[in-house]
Order: structure tokens, then sequence, then C-alpha cells
């Protein structure tokens, strides 16, 4: 039921940017750390865009590969190592760098032209 408030999320961003514009693509950017069901997603977005303009929009989901990063000499390292120390200078003080991510990246709106036929 993740997916359900993130897809909500997603529909309340997009319909504030695109100002009462038709919808035609979302973009995202999600990172894997997020633990995000593309397909799940996808269905919720479909379910909660009724009666929006973003009613039909086609769903762009862009993975991220989750990275770390050693703070203090900014090394940075794919999560599939399984460690948690700096492979460069062995430290223990990392971060996420990478993977986190659950954004709009971009919306495609329809042509302005349509608007002010209507
Ligand atoms: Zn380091």
């Amino acid at each position: 039921m993740h997916e359900l408030a993130l897809s909500s999320a997603i529909v309340n961003t997009v319909c504030k940017h695109a100002e009462g514009r038709r919808v035609t693509t979302v973009s995202l950017r999600v990172g894997k750390l997020r633990q995000v069901i593309p397909d799940t997603l996808e269905f919720y977005f479909g379910f909660v865009a009724r009666d929006t303009v973003c009613e039909g929009a086609r769903l762009e989901q862009e993975l991220i590969e989750a990275r770390l990063r050693c703070r203090p000499c900014a090394r940075e390292w794919d999560i599939e190592i399984p460690a948690f120390r700096c492979p460069t200078c062995g430290g223990s003080e990392v971060e996420i760098a990478a993977g986190d991510e659950f954004e709009v990246e971009s919306i495609e709106v329809e042509e302005a032209t349509c608007i002010a036929s209507r």
C-alpha cells in the first residue's frame, strides 16, 4: 500500500505544476532503496489519476542504483558490495549517495493552444 501513498503524492505534485493543463507523461526518478514495485506504482497511479489532469498520462520510471559515499574521502560505491566501510580509506563514516530518490523529474502537458480554444 506504500505505492498508493506515493501515487497520491505524485498526482498532487503534478496537478500543482500542470496548472489545469492535461498531462501526457510523468517522468519519475525512483531510487532502489525505496523498494517501489514499478508495476504496482503504475497501477495505483492510474487509479489515483482518475478525474484529474493526470488521467491517462504515461508514467515513466527511471530506477536509480543504490550507492554509498564515504564522507571523509568522497569515494562512492554500489551497495551490492556488502560493506558499510569505505573500500578506499576503510572509514565507517558513510552516507547514502544514491538510491533513496523519489521525485518527479519532469512532466509533459498538451500544447497550450488546446487549452486556449476551450
Ligand atoms: Zn573513504
